[in-house]
């Protein structure tokens, strides 16, 4: 949800259209670096946990970052944007930031990976009583980004320091366009006991919920509304309706315009399953 006039104001916008879940981002992601958050806007946004609305609230981490980059200044700027991001996301009191890990820019997955762990590693020694969670996005792997594989994410958490402030997001897009055939019921239970056997069941925080406009295996990152992309409308059906993911929040990342329109109609056709 946009938080353009100040990140309370995506509270306003989310309740507008009955959201019990919403994903921000904590500043403009287009930006490295913002002015910290005022008394007032931390107030204004805590409001909601008072009116008790919204059941889950979580933020997902600017897109410039990328704790793999072999540029020094731009790696500099990462560690410093993420720890910053973290927290304002601690004083929203969001439970967890949502990462795309990185792109290893040429240098390999190996050499990405090692990277990835050692900034996670420098970013928590810098904010060690921050309590909001780093949950990593699984990725579409387009061009050389890193984390389209659950084992590259469970080599993240089994690698860092303090794996118990890492926890993972899944995005259905992403997923399929990775390879993970999640068209079939029979195919994304499959796919789920490989993430409880590589990652483990526990870690799964958020799942975003994206139908995507590129086939399966193409390694292109591109989302559609549900059931207008090459998904298939089983995997949401699934979502919705399994016991396991009933406490999970799920949140859109499908093209909207200002009036959220596309939304209402994506939250219908969601919630339709799960009546
Ligand atoms: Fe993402
Ligand atoms: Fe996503
Ligand atoms: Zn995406």
């Amino acid at each position: 949800m946009s938080i353009s006039g100040g990140v309370s104001m995506a509270i306003e916008r989310a309740r507008s259209i009955d959201c019990t879940a919403m994903q921000i981002f904590v500043k403009n992601n287009m930006q490295w670096f913002a002015r910290p958050l005022s008394r007032m806007e931390i107030r204004a946004f805590l409001d909601h946990v008072r009116r008790g609305e919204l059941l889950s609230v979580f933020g997902h981490a600017s897109y410039l970052i990328n704790l793999a980059t072999t540029n020094l200044q731009f790696h500099a700027n990462s560690i410093r944007a993420l720890a910053e991001e973290l927290v304002r996301a601690d004083q929203l009191q969001l439970p967890f930031l949502v990462l795309h890990p990185g792109a290893h820019l040429g240098a390999g997955e190996q050499a990405g990976l090692e990277k990835i762990v050692n900034s996670i590693d420098e970013v928590f020694r810098k904010i060690p009583n921050v309590k909001t969670k780093i949950a990593l996005e699984i990725t579409a792997g387009q061009g050389s980004c890193i984390g389209h594989r659950f084992e590259h994410l469970a080599h993240i958490i089994e690698n860092v320091r303090e794996p118990e402030r890492l926890r993972v997001c899944l995005d259905t897009a992403h997923l399929f366009a990775a390879g993970y055939d999640i068209s079939s019921e029979s195919g994304v239970r499959k796919i789920l006991r490989e993430f409880d056997r590589v990652i483990g069941r526990d870690r799964l925080v958020a799942i975003h919920v994206n139908d995507s406009k590129t086939p399966c295996g193409s390694r292109v990152d591109r989302h559609e509304h549900i059931g207008k992309g090459r998904i298939g409308l089983d995997v949401f059906r699934f979502i919705m309706r399994s016991p396991r993911f009933r406490k999970i929040p799920k949140v859109l990342e499908t093209p909207k315009s200002k009036d959220l329109a596309e939304d209402v109609i994506n939250l219908n056709t969601l919630r339709r399953f799960a009546e």
